[in-house]
């Protein structure tokens, strides 16, 4: 069996070659964590992005959209706290000249302490059977102990260092924990510092003053700044949202897995205004929102997890991350915050504008609470890929790779193909993609066996084929092929539009979201 990590250089490769991802300007050698989507990869962005719009615009009466300009005032950026606090510690090693996360190298200690105790539990179920009691065993075998108290310990002295900021104590534990470098395997490190993960320009032109702007690394602030012009302007009344879908920017300090760390990503944020006090009660409503929204999509339900944060950002007084299963483990691919009135109120004091709410219903003034749900695109899109992705061994020795994507967010709907290139087959099958081009992207194939042309749409996830023979002819009558189970059937042309209909129309998945 292939390795997690082989799977994974396997779709990076099939990303490539079949015009999904492109590392950013290759002819130069790339540039780090940056990358571009291809022909492909472009319309299956498109159609996440229109899943996540228009399940926020369209199901909720209360939530409108903007689209606001990446730059912004610099204050902004000292009222949200990104500049004094947007921060990763950073560590190099010496010998191998490698930059680290000092946070992320503690943390993949304790997930190595974790899987430690893992495998002594899966050793201990397969010898015992059926009569394995886990938590007995974890209570009492002394190398679950051991390693539980290893862990215990530093979990504990690394929560303390993060919430203080203690930039010696991070290092100290690196130290103390013998922590090596995964290139040189040193322990040569330098002092702990902080980097503050903002990109910064120049406006203007120097004679007169140039002004220091930020490349924004959320969204989110475009919409504080919009609030009160959106609720007027709309009559919004609260509880009421704002949906956003943009560029962000962040000088991540080690971006690596392809794009699931990326330097320019995109974010889709809808911020939903809430009287105080009743923040618990929405969190927990977009939370569920939001996990439905992903399992609608049909990957899994056992691929999501929500992992609640134990350290709570400056700004939030509850959070929690829907994880996704990647090829390598659950990871982050959405955060819902509660993130109380933290930026208005900020906005509020820097900008020495009164930004609050009238709520006519209770007759008083104040600022809003805020529910958060941020999602990134480019995190989205690996998901559904990486879930997408399967190698298939088929009867008589031959294999097929295949994107299992959601019909509805594929990039092709159907490939239209004459059986050959002769016989006025083209032409018909011509006309029959002129009537299905209005309603779904088709692709039309005429080389190649008709084997090969159906490998091709696989690889890129097109649900449906569509053969044109001599007989389509006489009886209008075409096979129809299906990407996931390959099967193949006789039906009437006229019945192609409300088959391809069915199964990419969105309207069924929000039904699901809507429904449960
Ligand atoms: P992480 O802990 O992985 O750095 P975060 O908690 O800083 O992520 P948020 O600030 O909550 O992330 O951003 C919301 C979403 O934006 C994330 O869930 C993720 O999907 C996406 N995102 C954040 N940073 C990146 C990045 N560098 N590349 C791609 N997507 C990102």
């Amino acid at each position: 069996m292939a390795s997690q990590e082989d799977v994974f250089k396997k779709l990076i490769a099939h990303c490539k070659e079949y015009g999904f991802v492109f590392p950013s300007s290759e002819i130069y050698d790339g540039l780090a964590a940056v990358y571009d989507y291809g022909q492909n990869g472009v319309e299956l962005k498109n159609n996440i992005k229109k899943y996540w719009w228009d399940s926020m615009t369209l199901l909720h009466e209360n939530v409108v959209g903007i689209d606001a300009a990446i730059f912004m005032h610099p204050t902004v950026w000292k009222a949200s706290g990104h500049v004094d606090a947007f921060n990763d510690p950073l560590i190099d090693n010496k010998d191998s000249k490698k930059r680290y996360r000092a946070d992320v190298l503690i943390e993949d200690l304790m997930a190595k302490y974790e899987e430690k105790i893992n495998k002594e539990c899966e050793k201990a179920a397969k010898r015992f059977g059926e009569k394995f009691d886990r938590e007995m065993f974890c209570q009492t075998n002394p190398r679950v102990l051991e390693q539980k108290a290893k862990l215990d310990g530093l979990h504990a002295r690394y929560v303390k260092a993060m919430e203080a900021n203690d930039l010696a104590e991070l290092k100290q534990i690196i130290v103390d924990y013998e922590i090596v470098c995964p290139i040189s395997g040193t322990k040569n490190w330098t002092d702990v510092r902080q980097f503050n993960l903002m990109f910064s320009t120049e406006m203007g032109s120097t004679a007169d003053g140039a002004m220091k702007v930020y490349l924004r690394p959320e969204t989110a602030q475009g919409i504080f700044v919009n609030y009160l012009n959106v609720q007027k302007t709309g009559r919004m009344k609260i509880p009421f949202g704002i949906a956003q879908i943009g560029k962000a920017f962040r000088n991540e300090i080690v971006a690596r897995q392809f794009i699931f760390r990326m330097r320019e990503f995109e974010q889709m944020e809808m911020q939903f205004f809430v009287r105080p006090g009743e923040e618990m009660k929405w969190f927990e409503h977009w939370k569920q929102f939001r996990l439905r929204w992903h399992k609608a999509l049909g990957l899994g339900d056992e691929k999501y997890r929500f992992h609640d944060h134990e350290k709570l950002a400056h700004y939030a007084n509850a959070a929690t991350d829907i994880e996704f299963e990647m090829p390598f483990g659950f990871k982050e691919v959405e955060g819902i915050h509660s993130r109380t009135d933290f930026d208005l109120s900020s906005h509020e004091k820097y900008s020495g504008k009164n930004i609050k709410y009238f709520d006519p219903e209770l007759n008083e003034s104040y600022t809003p609470y805020v529910i958060e749900t941020s999602i990134g695109v480019d995190r989205t899109f690996l998901s559904i890929i990486a879930a997408a992705y399967t190698e298939e061994q088929l009867e008589g020795g031959d294999s097929r790779v295949v994107l299992k994507l959601p019909p509805v967010l594929a990039p092709y709907k159907v490939c239209v193909m004459p059986l050959v290139k002769k016989d006025g087959l083209p032409e018909k099958a011509r006309e029959i993609m002129d009537e299905l081009k209005f309603d779904y992207r088709c692709a039309y194939d005429e080389k190649d066996s008709i084997g090969k042309r159906y490998r091709r749409q696989d690889a890129i996830g097109t649900p449906f084929c569509v053969t044109i023979d001599h007989d389509t002819l006489e009886d209008n009558c075409v096979t129809i092929r299906h990407r996931d189970t390959m099967e193949q059937e006789r039906v009437p042309i006229a019945s192609l539009s409300a088959t391809i209909g069915e199964a990419v129309n969105m309207k069924n998945l929000f039904k699901k979201i809507v429904n449960g």
